[in-house]
């Protein structure tokens, strides 16, 4: 067995000022410290690091300005009523990146190292993980390609770097029902591309979407590339309809992406006894469902806002209201027992925290 890499130390000198509650917004500021470690082909994955938070230095020819070979991933450690902190199902989200890193000729991080590292930094900046209700410390671990060459082909120099942000609550006047605009131009992703990676490009090619939607639109619905009319994701989370009494979300197909919060809503409600779905579910039937007085709830999923309810789908000029715009029974059930675990206030019955 390799020997396990010790992860060095450079702490700084003094640390920045933390923020007041009201001054949280999402990933504009950052801790004290990241995680850093090199990959060369000779050296594998080496010199893991916990160094002072500062800019990098990086040639102009490195791969990933011009090709886009970079993964990333998301998650947060929330603090508990007793202090200490914690963290939601982690290793999904290093084992989705080693998935992404399938994907983009990243090659593999060992997971349980990455974890063991991240819980180091985050044993370290405990202090910066926000008190107030809903607030918590955002985890940003991601890999670049980073050999200084411009030719098409799979770098041979990557970093992979852990930097960590507090964040405001989501919802700050509760959980707030959002109007969603189904996408019919632009398209996410298609299968056989990238959309099961985490990788930037994505996100890239969804901002036009968004740019051109209309005021109080908040995300836009998805649907495959190809009929254009399955329904993939919203916004940047996965999509749930309760319809005729069962929950329904698209069937993971290659261009969606495998949420934690995905999964761990699927596994709620199979413990709760509440039929749920997974298979390729269309517009049209989500339509027929609304004409028929079937559609009982929408909501999407995600480490953001963890459960998004959706009070209107918005198809040009028509508007199809859904719960009569309020959040549901089940989006309401979901957010409080995910969140109650999250934040360590209720018993966590599937060992999902570390
Ligand atoms: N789909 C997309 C495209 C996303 O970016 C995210 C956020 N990571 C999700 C779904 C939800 O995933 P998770 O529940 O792991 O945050």
């Amino acid at each position: 067995m390799e020997e396990e890499q010790v992860i060095r130390t450079d702490l700084c000198s003094s640390g920045k000022e933390k923020p007041q509650a009201d001054q949280l917004e999402f990933g504009r500021i950052f801790t004290d410290h990241m995680f850093l470690m090199d990959f060369t082909d000779d050296k594998g994955w080496h010199d893991p690091r916990i160094v002072p938070y500062e800019p990098l230095s990086i040639d102009p020819s490195a791969m990933v300005f011009h090709y886009g070979q970079s993964v990333f991933e998301g998650m947060k450690a929330y603090r508990t009523p007793d202090e200490d902190a914690q963290l939601f199902r982690p290793q999904r989200n290093f084992k989705r990146m080693n998935h992404s890193n399938s994907r983009l000729c990243i090659p593999p991080i060992d997971e349980a190292f990455a974890l063991k590292a991240l819980k180091q930094l985050i044993g370290l900046e405990k202090d910066w993980i926000p008190e107030a209700e809903g607030t918590s410390l955002y985890i940003r671990p991601f890999i670049i390609s980073t050999e200084p060459y411009l030719g098409v082909s799979p770098s041979s120099h990557y970093k992979f770097i852990i930097i960590l942000s507090p964040v405001g609550a989501y919802y700050k006047e509760g959980i707030n029902p959002v109007k969603i605009a189904v996408e019919h131009e632009y398209v996410r992703t298609v299968k056989g591309g990238t959309g099961e990676a985490k990788t930037g490009g994505n996100y890239a090619a969804s901002l036009k979407a968004q740019e051109l939607a209309e005021d109080g639109i908040a995300q836009v619905l998805w649907l495959d590339g190809v009929d254009r009319k399955y329904i993939e994701e919203v916004g940047s989370m996965n999509v749930f309809f309760k319809i005729d009494g069962k929950v329904v979300t698209p069937a993971l197909n290659g261009s969606i992406l495998e949420g934690v919060t995905r999964n761990s809503v699927i596994q709620l409600l199979k413990y709760w006894n509440v039929p749920v779905e997974e298979r390729r579910l269309s517009l049209e039937e989500v339509v027929t469902a609304h004409k028929d007085g079937k559609l009982e709830e929408a909501f999407g999923a995600g480490t953001a806002a963890v459960i998004s309810p959706i009070s209107q789908l918005v198809r040009g000029d028509k508007h199809l209201e859904i719960n009569q715009g309020k959040t549901g029974t089940i989006a309401k059930r979901l957010y409080d027992t995910l969140t109650g675990i999250q934040y360590g206030k209720i018993q966590d019955p599937f060992d999902w925290i570390e």
